[in-house]
């Protein structure tokens, strides 16, 4: 037996605003709630009311007074305390029920314990006996959306009552009901306070406020009458502390985990409810973070292949230069001069070639003579200038074979050999007898194609001239390139100089690494930078698309923030939920787009010829891309919804 208020108002005034729009909404209420009591509060519109039932139920604090809920002191709690002192003491029951309809009835009716942390098992029987006090055991698996409004108003009851609260609070409990419900949820109320909870009742309907045993009648905020048929010394204690005790007792730790597993299924059911935006938001996220992890492997995979191409160079091939600017006039590289021959007689080499470029823009190669036809393409490709025994010290063979042989013959010809792509660009159909193009105004004879392009593969776009086709053009970058047998690099660095230029070695320059200018890097990298650019963009409009969405979805379910927030969900839970939200979302989009990032890489290798490279570390930044942008998406949207003020909010 109790003689002790469970609630207890001493001079409590709720003021909103200042100055010429002050409004006092309550104004010095003093109020008595013994326990096992069944009051109504009533009065005409504007009267204060609802702003009486915030401050009862925790959602909003009094300007002034004091307030003890169940002997507590709320006046002295901060927001976490009066959160859970929320949860564990008041059951509330709202005008419309508050259903999250496409969550079942049990799961509906088990919210509050899950705002509690109350380990499902536990849950699933204290919801199973609220749901059959309620007469509703057969439908506890059917969807809110498809229940009647009677029996979704006995769901928000067993909502109310499955936390085993000290006292429900009910607004308008009835209001959108017909006389038959009506008179049903009554019942249920009745019945539910002869078996000990305390029930505080705020409406305007006469009959429902006949059915309670006190009427407290308020008016401009104050209570002008009160029925005071307060029965606390006939009813027997039947508050829950002992389930309340034990609920305390269990870690805090434990119950967090079991929350946040709570706001995870959640925020997946959140996504699977509604499966079109989801997909939208899913496929957004995956092709910006497979765009991501596509791009790295692409660029990762161009450099695998050039530091295996350089590797092989640095076995077996040195580049000489001569430090002299007019060496090229001199002949220094000529096929049989001076330095080729003497490097030819060094032990360990196999071949010398010479090759240097010319600038298209300068060498202004095209299909016809000027002024043939109207306009004309000019090859925009690389343009070298080669002796036979370049492509010979790279492998690379020409059809019909014999044409690399004109490269180099004494009687000087003008020819050129055309790589395979660089003779579609320019659109010579044959080669041999009669084929032609055009080189800085003059016919140079095109004598066979590049077949193989051996070590250098950016012969395939490339056009290769003999000394004789290029007439008075500069070449740049001249040099001769030595193939050597492997591992002989090093030894003939020092002795190349020697040999070439006995008199003054430091002449000549040695590189021992093949010149990375001629390596399809470049390219490679430019398409990875692309993709890359590309993916960091689409992660970015999928972060966007999704901080849209959620913000929208927020504000449509500011209902069911204010009812979580009503049942004891803290601000930090709040939060969670809309975040949890956006990072299932981008950890979806992140390993699918991982696994797509995959895909594209290999394609993309198998079509350039390349050994397919990833490091794992890029499929978990991958699915970090994915996660991380899916949070910041929700960070914006779970921010409004942790901010939202639950006295506003209640009231919709
Ligand atoms: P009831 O529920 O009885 O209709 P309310 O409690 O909603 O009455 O309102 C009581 C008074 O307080 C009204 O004059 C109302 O305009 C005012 N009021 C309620 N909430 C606010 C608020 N958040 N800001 C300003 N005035 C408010």
């Amino acid at each position: 037996m109790s003689t002790e208020p469970v609630i207890e108002l001493d001079d409590v005034s709720r003021v909103f605003g200042s100055g010429p729009t002050q409004t006092t909404a309550l104004n010095s209420v003093s109020l008595r709630v013994m326990p096992g009591e069944f009051v109504a509060i009533i009065g005409p519109s504007g009267s204060g009311k609802s702003t009486l039932l915030n401050v009862l139920g925790l959602l909003d604090r009094s300007t002034s007074g004091h307030y003890r809920l169940n002997g507590v002191d709320v006046q002295l709690l901060g927001e976490s305390e009066r959160n859970r002192l929320r949860n564990e003491t008041l059951g509330f029951v709202f005008q419309d029920s508050r259903m999250l309809l496409m969550d079942t009835a049990a799961g509906n009716a088990s919210l509050g314990l899950k705002v509690r942390g109350t380990p499902w098992a536990a849950r699933a029987s204290r919801v199973g006996v609220a749901l059959h006090r309620l007469g509703l055991m057969h439908r506890m698996s059917e969807r809110a959306i498809n229940l009647s409004g009677g029996e979704r108003q006995r769901v928000a009851i067993a909502r109310a009552i499955a936390t085993q609260p000290a006292v429900i609070l009910a607004d308008e409990p009835t209001g959108a009901l017909d006389s038959k419900n009506s008179d049903s949820i009554i019942a249920h109320l009745r019945e539910l306070n002869q078996q000990g909870v305390t029930v505080v009742i705020i409406t305007h309907d006469t009959t429902v406020a006949a059915a309670a045993d006190r009427r407290v009648e308020i008016v401009d905020g104050a209570i002008v009458s009160d029925s005071d048929h307060a029965r606390a010394n006939e009813l027997e204690n039947t508050r829950r502390e002992p389930a309340v005790e034990r609920e305390r007792g269990r870690s805090a730790r434990k119950r967090f985990f079991i929350r946040l597993w709570d706001e995870f299924c959640d925020a997946l059911s959140v996504h699977s409810s509604k499966p079109a935006r989801a997909l939208l938001l899913l496929t957004a996220f995956m092709l910006g973070a497979g765009g991501l992890v596509c791009s790295i492997g692409i660029s990762e995979s161009a450099a695998a292949q050039v530091t295996e191409r350089l590797t092989r160079a640095s076995l077996d091939e040195v580049v000489v230069r001569s430090a002299s600017a007019s060496a090229y006039d001199e002949g220094f590289y000529a096929p049989e001069g001076k330095a080729a021959s003497a490097i030819a007689g060094l032990e360990g080499v196999k071949g010398t070639g010479f090759v240097a470029k010319i600038s298209a823009a300068e060498a202004r190669i095209t299909l016809l003579p000027s002024g043939a036809v109207a306009s004309q393409p000019v090859f925009g490709g690389p343009i070298l200038i080669a002796d036979a025994g370049y492509l010979d010290v790279l492998g690379a063979a020409a059809s019909p074979s014999h044409a690399t042989d004109l490269l180099s013959a004494s009687w000087a010809p003008r020819v050129a050999l055309l790589g395979v792509d660089a003779a579609a660009s320019l659109g010579v159909g044959t080669t041999g007898p009669g084929a032609q193009v055009w080189v800085d105004g003059e016919p140079v004879d095109v004598v066979g194609v590049i077949a193989e392009t051996g070590r250098n593969p950016e012969l395939r776009d490339s056009i290769v001239l003999s000394q004789a086709a290029t007439g008075n053009l500069t070449p740049d970058n001249a040099s001769l390139v030595v193939r050597t047998v492997p591992g002989y690099p090093a030894a003939l660095s020092e002795a190349i100089p020697l040999a070439v230029n006995p008199g003054d070695p430091s002449q000549v320059r040695i590189e021992t690494v093949a010149d990375l200018r001629n390596l399809r890097f470049g390219v490679a990298t430019d398409l990875g930078t692309l993709v890359g650019i590309v993916s960091v963009l689409l992660l970015l409009l999928a972060s966007m698309s999704s901080a849209i969405a959620m913000y929208l979805s927020v504000q449509a379910r500011s209902p069911e923030i204010a009812l979580r927030r009503a049942l004891g969900a803290s601000r930090g839970s709040v939060w969670r939920l809309f975040t949890m939200e956006g990072l299932v979302i981008g950890a979806a989009g992140g390993v699918s787009g991982a696994a797509l990032g995959v895909c594209a890489v290999v394609v993309v290798c198998m079509l350039q010829g390349w050994t397919p490279t990833l490091s794992p570390s890029v499929l978990v930044l991958g699915l970090f891309a994915g996660c991380a942008s899916g949070v910041c998406s929700a960070t914006y949207p779970a921010i409004v919804a942790a901010r939202a003020d639950p006295a506003i909010a209640i009231r919709g």
